[in-house]
């Protein structure tokens, strides 16, 4: 039994961790069903807590609610691409400093942020056509709205 479990949350970890995709639980579901057929969600989601819990894996909240797994448990930012989804990690050099001093004087523990920009990927600026009227008003919007999100990484426990 006990083999198991290791065998199982070593399989978790290592999807996890080899995804660049930042995949939901449900996603990694399914990739680690591809190497332990019988595994269920619901063990799946424990495993992914654990890891969570000892920070060898982040849990990232973006414009959704659902939770998504990252195996770079450095701190970094991402770039959501609002026409395909895809979330892109941003590399240390283009991340944004926040202020964290006025947080800490009130109290809060803050024990990472990340920044989530939001726009058009280089794959959707380039390959995607836009027929329609309305797409075309929504490209001439200034194309990244970077809108700020404050995550607190194993906060509040
Ligand atoms: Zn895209
Ligand atoms: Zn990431």
């Amino acid at each position: 039994m006990k083999e198991r479990r290791t065998r199982q949350l070593t399989a978790v970890y290592d999807v996890v961790s080899a995804a660049h995709d930042h995949p939901t639980a449900e996603e990694v579901h399914a990739r680690v069903r591809r190497r332990l057929p019988r595994v269920s969600l619901g063990t799946v989601y424990r495993n992914l807590q654990k890891l969570a819990a000892q920070r060898q894996v982040r849990v990232v909240h973006l414009a959704e609610r659902t939770a998504r797994y990252d195996g770079m448990v450095e701190n970094h930012d991402h770039f959501v691409c609002e026409p395909c989804g895809a979330v892109t990690d941003l590399p240390r050099s283009e991340s944004v400093a926040l202020p964290c001093a006025p947080l800490t004087k009130a109290g809060y523990g803050v024990h990472a942020h990340a920044v989530t920009f939001y726009g058009v990927c280089p794959d959707c600026a380039v390959t995607r056509p836009r027929p329609h009227r309305r797409r075309r008003a929504r490209a001439a919007r200034p194309a990244a709205t970077a809108r700020r999100e404050q995550e607190h990484q194993g906060a509040g426990k």
